[in-house]
């Protein structure tokens, strides 16, 4: 039987990258797997329930959530995946670069959570895993909206953490932290750059995006019923 049997997962921007392994991953342990994205691919994988929606717009995620509810019943996982880039240097960003940036990574995990958390805590179990980055523990050059939207993203995973289990519902919230994973994101930086974000790790190579999904895997599973409010890094080890 799969690790995740007879569960109902949402997995935000799961279309692309990590998102999609993340869906190919929970599909193959027997989840019932709903994804959403601004853009909903023309070959859909089979047995994907698919949902347009940009996760910036609180409205839209309410009355997806509730699309969502009305036909499958229950969330028994979430994980907030969806998000983007906009990088310059702090003198180049313009408002709409950071503006943009805070409403979909961070605002947009707040308006998926602050509908599905209260559901989960009616049936009194789940699994909410958010996706912050390596960038919000420690910064980084040219994407200081992006950092402030990661490591406010470790701020609400720590907070939900607390709040959802507060009447002694088992309601875990974690957060995985990537390092520099190979996908469409990490595209648009320079080679000689990776080539140095490589060399920082121990293990000496970027990441994988299969890689991640195993890691949600396990937070998403009774593999890990003891562990809330925690950052999971995993970047192969490039801070030490
Ligand atoms: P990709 O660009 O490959 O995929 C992003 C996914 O999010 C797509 O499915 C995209 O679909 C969706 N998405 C983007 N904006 C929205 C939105 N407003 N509403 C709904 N869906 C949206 O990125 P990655 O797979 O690399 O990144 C996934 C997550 O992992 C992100 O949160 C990223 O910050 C994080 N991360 C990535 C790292 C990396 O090195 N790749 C490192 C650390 C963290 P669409 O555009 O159609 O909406």
């Amino acid at each position: 039987m799969g690790l995740l049997n007879k569960k109902v997962v949402l997995v935000t921007g799961g279309t692309k990258g990590i998102g999609l392994e993340i869906v190919k991953k929970f599909l193959s342990e027997e989840a019932t797997v709903i994804t959403c994205a601004r853009n909903i691919p023309e070959e859909k994988i089979k047995n994907v329930d698919y949902f347009q929606l940009d996760v910036s717009d609180s409205l839209a995620c309410k009355n997806t959530i509730e699309s969502i509810l009305n036909k499958y019943g229950k969330i028994d996982v979430l994980v907030a995946n969806a998000g983007i880039t906009k990088d310059a240097m702090t003198y180049k960003m313009t408002d709409e670069m950071f503006d943009d940036v805070i409403n979909i990574n961070l605002k947009g995990i707040f308006n998926v959570v602050r509908y599905v958390g209260p559901t989960m805590e009616n049936n009194g179990t789940g699994s909410i895993i958010t996706i912050s980055s390596i960038v919000g523990q420690y910064g980084n050059i040219g994407q200081v909206n992006y950092a402030a939207s990661k490591a406010g993203i470790i701020g609400m995973t720590k907070s939900w953490a607390k709040e959802f289990s507060r009447k002694g519902k088992q309601i875990r919230v974690n957060s995985i932290a990537p390092g520099y994973i190979l996908t469409d994101m990490v595209k648009s930086v320079p080679e000689e750059l990776l080539k140095k974000f490589s060399d920082q790790t121990m293990l000496k190579r970027l990441g994988e995006p299969e890689e991640i999904a195993n890691a949600a895997l396990f937070l998403a599973s009774d593999l890990s019923t003891y562990i809330t409010g925690t950052v999971l890094d995993v970047n192969g080890g490039m801070r030490l």
